[in-house]
């Protein structure tokens, strides 16, 4: 069979986000305006929260939400360690210092019994990341919070539109931020956003977004260039309006996936439980390759690339193995390890967190985006059934 070479990923842009975009350019209204507050008021409405502040990157969106949180030097925020580098990259931007705690097996999201033990007095923050779509396991997380009086700041650039108990995920925490890089549920070419319902922090945000202006001239706290564009904002604002049927069309994929493929008994894989609590976006439609049983997770990827079905294996190992990470190495003097009065250096090299240490590398994502059709679908559960 002569099939094309399905792509795990595509952005979904056309006709429309065209003419939004050469609008905005013929208008000769290029820096953050009328569009990107349209798109800060419509993503706060969808959300579910009081205010939103849109950046450049989802990046800028976490450094922007940890600096209006007062996060700084010497601070612990509890991180998870399967995720994008750029969780903990904005913490050691803050000179701050990520700790880490294990995952759920099931829901591959951070554990909260895990956060429990790894609070010290240092602690002021919790990153969980709604990692693949899912959603992490917020009313515990937001008890510990409670009890301890930590900010919890939900990394949601993986889950535009997750629900948990009913309630849109970047609505629950006490700070929740979006990406808009292009391969997310929706994308604005790069961007990101913050999302509150205590207007003071957005307020904050918006000021550091913006070279800690007040007002056109008063500098009054560190601040950085992420604003967002309106070229980037009039394209969200299309976008958004899409991505409901784009989610539809992403659970209706991924269901018919796991679905088909949780009736097999396969010696190869096998397809993760989710909660009921949670209406799953599937950023990634999941699958657990059973290395136990002697299968090779990079085997598994390049027999499927064969055959013409491109698949995500990410993230390869836990971020504490990353070489910046074991070289406490952020910043060349040491800190935010060193440069405190008291020096607080984790012990990263010889953390294990038994969880990640089995699941890292070893989940795979089945491209179930929303411009595939019926026939790539069967075409892929097929490459999928007869691999081995
Ligand atoms: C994409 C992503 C980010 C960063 O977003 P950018 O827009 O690429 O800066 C942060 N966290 C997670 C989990 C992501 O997937």
């Amino acid at each position: 069979m002569n099939k094309e070479f399905i792509k795990v990923a595509v952005p979904i842009t056309g006709e429309e986000e065209a003419a939004a975009v050469r609008e905005v350019i013929l208008s000769g209204n290029l820096v953050s305006g009328r569009k990107v507050n349209e798109f800060e008021e419509t993503f706060a409405e969808y959300i579910g929260v009081e205010s939103a502040a849109a950046v450049n990157s989802g990046t800028a969106a976490l450094h922007v939400a940890l600096a209006a949180l007062g996060i700084g030097p010497g601070d612990e925020v509890i991180v998870p360690p399967l995720t994008f580098f750029s969780t903990i990259s904005s913490v050691y931007h803050q000179n701050a210092i990520p700790v880490f705690a294990d995952i759920d097996k099931d829901s591959f999201c951070i554990s909260p019994s895990d956060i429990r033990a790894k609070i010290t007095d240092r602690t002021k923050a919790i990153i969980p990341v709604h990692l693949y779509g899912n959603s992490a396991e917020l009313d515990e997380i937001m008890r510990i919070a409670d009890e301890h009086n930590l900010h919890v700041i939900e990394d949601c650039a993986q889950a535009h539109g997750t629900e948990y108990k009913g309630k849109k995920v970047g609505s629950i925490g006490h700070i929740g931020f979006f990406s808009f890089f292009a391969t997310k549920h929706m994308t604005t070419g790069e961007g990101g956003i913050i999302t509150s319902n205590n207007t003071e922090w957005i307020k904050k945000a918006r000021i550091i977004r913006s070279h800690g202006l007040a007002n056109r001239d008063d500098h009054v706290c560190l601040g950085y260039n992420y604003r967002m564009n309106e070229m980037a904002a009039a394209m969200g604002n299309v976008q958004l309006k899409k991505l409901d049927n784009f989610n539809k069309q992403r659970i209706e994929n991924s269901l018919f996936f796991l679905n088909e493929l949780g009736r097999e008994t396969a010696k190869w894989f096998r397809v993760p439980k989710f909660s009921k609590d949670i209406k799953h976006t599937f950023f990634w439609c999941p699958l657990i390759v059973n290395t136990e049983n002697g299968f090779v997770t990079k085997d598994v990827v390049n027999k499927l690339k064969e055959r013409g079905v491109e698949v995500r294996q990410r993230y390869q190992e836990p971020l504490y193995k990353q070489k910046v990470i074991l070289g406490l190495s952020p910043y060349s003097n040491g800190c935010p390890f060193t440069c405190q009065p008291e020096s607080n250096i984790p012990d990263y090299k010889s953390l294990n967190l038994p969880n990640v240490e089995v699941l890292a590398g070893n989940i795979i994502g089945l491209p179930n985006h929303p411009e595939l059709n019926q026939e790539d679908l069967e075409y892929i559960m097929e490459a999928v059934l007869g691999l081995y």
